[in-house]
Parts: C-alpha cells; structure tokens; sequence
C-alpha cells in the first residue's frame, strides 16, 4: 500500500513543499506532487521538483565507505578520517584541517559540523557552497539591520504594486515564486514589474520595464535612485528621524559617484527615459518589493549593491510591510539554514558572530566546548589557496562539487591533489571531486534523509525520509558524530535522532537570548522541546518562534514592521555605496565579458537531475549565448563550437546566438562538468576575485576571449 510523506524539495530556495507517494519502498517508486497546503508553494512544481522521483535510483550512489580506493566497513573508515585528523592537528594544528560543507545539506548536519569544527577541533575553517551564493546578502544584512534577517516574505510579491527583480531570472531559478508573481500579476494588472539585468532572460516575459544594465554597475543605479528619491522629496522623514542613522553619508557617497540621471544612464548603458522611467515609479510606488538574486550577490561589489537596494528602502519608510520591503531570494534549499547555524566560516551558530567575545563565550558555555574557535577561519577562496599553499593539510568535504562549481576551478584541482588528506561524505560516488578523495563516506541521500531545511523567507519546514537508507549510507549528523565520539567527545554528540539536534539548535537560539542581548534577530527556542511525535508533525514556520511569539504560532511573516533593528541603538544604518568601475575589465586579449548562470531544468553540477532524461530535454548540452554582431566579429556561426578562454582557464562550448545578451557580453550555464561533457567545467574560467566584506566569488564577471574550433 502506498505510504504519504510530506516534504520539501532538495533544489532551490523557494523550499516547496512536496507530497511523496511512496509506492515501493525497495523499489524506489515514488510519485511527486506540490503539497497544496504548504505556504511557499500552495501545491505548485517545477520542472526538477516535479521530477524528483526520477532522481531517487541507486545509479551512481556511494553505497560503501572507500579508503584508499578499497570497499570497507564503517568501523574501519571512522578510525581512518579520526587517526588522519587526530595526527594533523597534532602535528600542524587545528588550522590545519578544514570543512567545507553545503547548503544542501540539512540544519542538523549543519549544526553537528559547526558544533565539531568550531567548538571541539578548535578552528573555524568550515565554510561552505553557500558563501558562492549568499554571503553578500548575509554581509548587507549585518551591515544596515545589525543582523543577517529577510525582512518580508513571498505574500508580499503578490501584494506588491511595483516589483523591482535585481539580478534574478526568478522564471529560472526560483520558478514557483515566478508563477506566483505571474499569477498575481494576471489579477492585478496595474501591477508593474521591472527586471534588471544584463541579459533578457525569460523573467522579462513578464516585465513592463527591462533594464538591461551593464555588468557590475548596479550601485550606480540605486545610488542613483537614492539621490532622486531625496529631491523628488518622497523620503520618510519621521521613519529615517526615528529609525535609522548615516543618510547624509550614503547620500554624499551616492553624490559623488553618479550626480545626475544622465550620468547613472551613461554609467549603466542604459537609456535616461528608461532610467527616469525607472525611479518615478519606485518614487511614487508606496507598495514596492524589491527581490534580488546571484546578479546582485555574485560580485566583488556584492555587499555594496546589496546596501544601495537597502538604502533606497530604508530612505521610503519601506521596509517589513505587507507589499513593501526589500526580499533576497536564496540559490539553495538550505542556504538559510546553515546560516542559522553559522554555517560560515565568520559566523557562529544562531547567528552569533566571532566579532563578539559575549557570543564567543555564550556558545562556549552552552555547547560546553572542550576547545572553542575565537577567530573567523577561511573562507572558500582563501580556504582552497591555503590548501594549495600546504597551510590546511586535511579537508573534509561535504554534499557539493567544488572541482565543478568554485571559480578558477583548477587551482582547486591542484590543491587537492596535493593535499594529504581528502575526505569526502557524498550520496553520489563518481563526481570530478570525489576523484581526488583518500576517503569517501556514503552519506544518506534526499529521499532517505530526516531533518529541517529553511527558505528564502525564513520558513523552517521538514524533510523527511522516503525510503531506507541504501547500502551503508548514513546521515551526514551520524558521520560527524561518530568521528566526534572517535575524538573522545562522545558526549557532546551523543544524538540519538535528528529531532534531538534540532531542539538543541533551537535552545542555543534561545539561550540568554534576552532584552540584553537582542541583536540576533534568530530565536526559535518555542520549539526547543519538541517531542520526536512533534518534529514528526512540526508544520511550516516562519521564524523567530519564541515564546513570546506563541500567539502566532505559524511564526513571524514579516520583521521591522515597528521600525526596531538589531543595532546597538535600535535603528537601521544607511550604508555609503560608492560605484567604482571594477579592476577586471575586457582588453585587447580577453575582450568580452562572460556571465554565468543556472538554466531552468538543471541543477548545480547535476550529479541529481542529470539522471533525468525529461530535464535533459529541455536543453541537453553546454553552450554559451553570443551576441550575433560579436560573433560575426569573431568569426562564429550558430551551433559552432567555440574555444572560450580567460586567463584561469579554457572550455570549449556550443554557440548559440541571441541578441538577449549585451553586446560585448557572452553567457554560458554552470552545470556541466568534466564528467558529464567534454568542454570543461565553467568554474575553471571564471576569476577567483572576491567582495571586500563577504568574500563571495564574482560569477558573472570574467574577461574572456572567443575562437572558433
Ligand atoms: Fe523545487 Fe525550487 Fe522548483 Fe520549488 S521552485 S519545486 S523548491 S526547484
């Protein structure tokens, strides 16, 4: 008899809920459906999400743990990954081993992995895939509330009148929420949508207004809009007297980098009626979202385009109302999560900060830390180059693809090829990644794994097994609790269930989490308590859920809807965002700019929706989106194939014309690999440049030249 599951989907941040009939448990027959009663999704799918079911085989699945290239028991691995780490650390130190985990994973693996690193080996190089995806929303979040929060919620891209799309070819990459927004758009048409971005990409199906900005020049533009909403005096002033500090700064910044409409127009490559166009509807749109992606986090000036956007809202009084407010969307399912839980390498667990000696204590003493961490570790760049360089000398890799999907991918090639020690804990056995790993550790996969992962909108919802677990795989909580205990920390990790690890997670949120230390804005301590029948059953919530909050027990929608932050003083900080022309420009060797991106049917280095013939058939192999004047210029024709090279490395890709591109600027996907084609992984050419305060990879960014092959 078919056997109902509700979970959530294992891709991307909208967090859908999903309703799994389980028809044959052995067999791995499944039928997937949207779950109508779960509130990011309200029974909508994609493409991956609705083919889910086709992805649950044991066709490429690490079944056994592998030492040395040789099948052995658990026992047997466990002593290995434990004797290697014991004698690294004894012999270099704890800096001298690091984790670099993924936003795939659930906040219970999560939690157990910050917890091993940061408060018992004694370093805080574990980073994480997520810091390619969300660290400059994470840094601008800090910098203007005093705390990483998302302050709206996806009800409000539906109650918007004007919603501004930075960044995001949301029709793509976050589709439900895209056809929400086209739902919502259909009954309201007054309703505006304006999308910036570089590239016409089918989000603009949509859009009464498309900017197609020039690459990395998005401070200009809300600079820009920052000046003009002052003159046009349509600032909040009893909201910006009250509730925020440093307008006149950012306004002087914005002053003396863009001046005047024209100039922003000129900067941007835009047009100035467009650019007008633009700024009087967010002047006199009191119910405005504005909703960014990867074009805006993936960028050296990330951080600073994430405070030019927040600043525009922080000037109108718009911010945490229902249809007005700015609302980042998140790449991964559980990118949100692992920063609850500190996931990154600057970060402590419940959004506690390594800048805080109180914080550094607290989560000692909770955690009862046998060796706790005092100083930020390495970030993901900085974490491979320190591999390459023999500073860390056992690495610990978890549920991603880094050889695929970090930029200037062959330096990470050559670092772990020479690193001592590679350990690897996938579902998946054969990746361009686990080639290079000493040890590999079978971890559960989607469809076997228990546990919770967070959305775009704060929205804590469960996944749960469908099956057994295959083979010997584990969950990534047991494989780091196993060699915590091999450690001889067993008691500090004696979980017996992923229930156990989340009412811990949610008791350090709460724990002296009071009026006196009321920066972190995280708080789920109301669930610290829940019995295993309560996880079983726990619904959908948006946090904080403490117990002050019990009153609206599906969690909090929306935050600063009173105006209070989280900064010492209580009130928002405008930020001074300079624009800047950054250093990596097009020149004579490398004239054109490539920009890279997901496409709609496929995921990360598709070592899951690969295995679906249906996602392949929406687009089946690498290419790179030319435009027709700069391939004429360089000798291309639609369909030929192309030698694309900068100065990190070289793939050779299929041409496809479009005149949706900028001239002068090329696109190609992220996910094929050196596994599943023969062009070469995209992340070997992109360049390894970082933002200043986040340290997230510039993505879309890259001089390139093209020949024809
Ligand atoms: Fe899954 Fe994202 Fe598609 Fe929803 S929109 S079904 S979460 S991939």
């Amino acid at each position: 008899m078919a056997k109902t599951v509700h979970t959530t989907c294992a891709y991307c941040g909208v967090g859908c809920g999903i309703t799994a009939e389980v028809r044959n448990p052995e067999l791995h027959l499944v039928d997937i459906q949207g779950n109508e009663n779960h509130p990011a999704n309200f029974g909508r799918l994609c493409s991956k999400g609705s083919a889910l079911g086709e992805t649950v085989s044991l066709e490429n699945r690490l079944l056994t743990p592998v030492v040395d290239g040789e099948k052995v028991n658990w026992n047997k691995a466990l002593d290995e990954v434990v004797s290697r780490l014991h004698r690294t650390i004894k012999q270099y130190g704890p800096d001298s081993v690091a984790l670099y985990g993924s936003g795939q994973l659930l906040t219970e693996d999560y939690y157990v992995a910050n917890k091993l690193m940061k408060g018992f080996i004694g370093s805080a190089n574990i980073d994480t895939n997520s810091r390619l995806c969300m660290a400059s929303t994470v840094a601008g979040h800090k910098r203007a509330f005093g705390s990483d929060t998302v302050p709206n919620c996806y009800e409000d891209l539906e109650l918007c009148d004007l919603l501004v799309l930075v960044g995001s070819n949301t029709a793509w990459c976050h589709p439900v929420l895209f056809q929400r927004i086209r739902a919502a758009k259909q009954q309201q048409p007054a309703m505006k949508v304006v999308v910036i971005d570089p590239r016409k990409t089918d989000t603009c199906d949509i859009a009464d207004l498309h900017l197609s900005i020039k690459s990395g020049t998005d401070v200009a533009l809300f600079a820009g809009l920052l000046l003009d909403l002052s003159v046009r005096g349509v600032m909040d002033a009893d909201y910006v007297g009250q509730h925020t500090t440093g307008l006149q700064s950012a306004l002087k910044a914005a002053e003396d980098s863009v001046g005047s409409v024209r100039l922003v127009a000129e900067l941007c490559g835009l047009k100035s009626t467009d650019v007008e166009t633009f700024y009087q509807w967010f002047a006199r749109t009191d119910k405005t979202v504005t909703a960014w992606s990867q074009g805006v986090n993936q960028s050296v000036s990330g951080t600073d385009k994430v405070n030019a956007i927040l600043n525009c809202h922080l000037l109108t009084g718009r911010i945490g109302q229902p249809g007005s407010g700015p609302l980042s969307l998140t790449g991964q399912p559980n990118a949100m999560g692992g920063r609850e839980v500190g996931g990154l390498a600057n970060q402590l667990a419940a959004h506690m900060d390594f800048s805080d000696m109180d914080d550094i204590d607290r989560v000692r003493r909770f955690w009862k830390a046998a060796n706790m961490a005092e100083k930020p570790g390495r970030t993901a760049v900085d974490l491979f180059r320190s591999i390459e360089k023999g500073d860390i000398k056992f690495i610990w890799i978890m549920g991603t693809n880094p050889l695929v999907s970090m930029p200037d991918a062959s330096q990470c090639i050559a670092a772990l090829a020479q690193c001592p020690t590679v350990v690897v804990s996938d579902c998946i056995e054969k990746t361009d990644t686990s080639a290079y790993a000493d040890i590999l550790l079978p971890a559960a996969g989607w469809s076997e794994k228990d546990g919770t992962v967070t959305n775009s909108e704060r929205r804590i919802s469960r996944q749960k097994a469908l099956f057994p677990m295959s083979g010997d795989a584990r969950p990534d909580w047991w494989i780091i609790s196993q060699v915590a205990a091999r450690l001889g920390f067993s008691e500090a990790f004696d979980y017996s269930g992923a229930s156990q690890i989340f009412c811990e997670h949610a008791a350090l949120s709460g724990f002296e989490n009071n009026d006196s230390c009321k920066r972190r804005g995280f708080d789920i301590s109301a669930l610290a308590c829940l019995t295993e029948s309560d996880y079983d059953q726990l619904e959908p919530v948006q946090w904080p859920v403490s117990d002050s909050q019990l009153s609206s027990p599906s969690g909090r929608k929306r935050l600063f809807t009173d105006g209070i932050f989280f900064t010492e003083d209580r009130r928002a900080r405008f930020i001074p965002t300079r624009f800047e022309w950054q250093s990596n420009q097009t020149d004579s060797h490398y004239p054109l700019l490539l920009n890279t991106g997901r496409i709609r049917d496929h995921w990360h280095t598709m070592t899951r929706t690969g295995l679906s013939a249906r996602l392949s058939q929406h687009i089946d192999e690498p290419f790179i989106e030319v435009h027709p004047e700069d391939a004429e210029r360089f000798s291309l024709k639609e369909q030929s194939f192309c030698r694309v090279s900068s100065a990190f490395g070289t793939a050779v890709l299929k041409v496809r014309l479009t005149t949706g591109n900028r001239q002068g600027t090329v696109f190609a996907p992220m996910h094929w690999n050196r596994s599943n084609s023969r062009s070469g992984a995209i992340g070997s050419l992109v360049n390894p440049l970082t933002d200043p305060f986040s340290r997230q990879p510039d993505f879309k960014h890259t001089p390139v030249k093209l020949e024809p092959c």
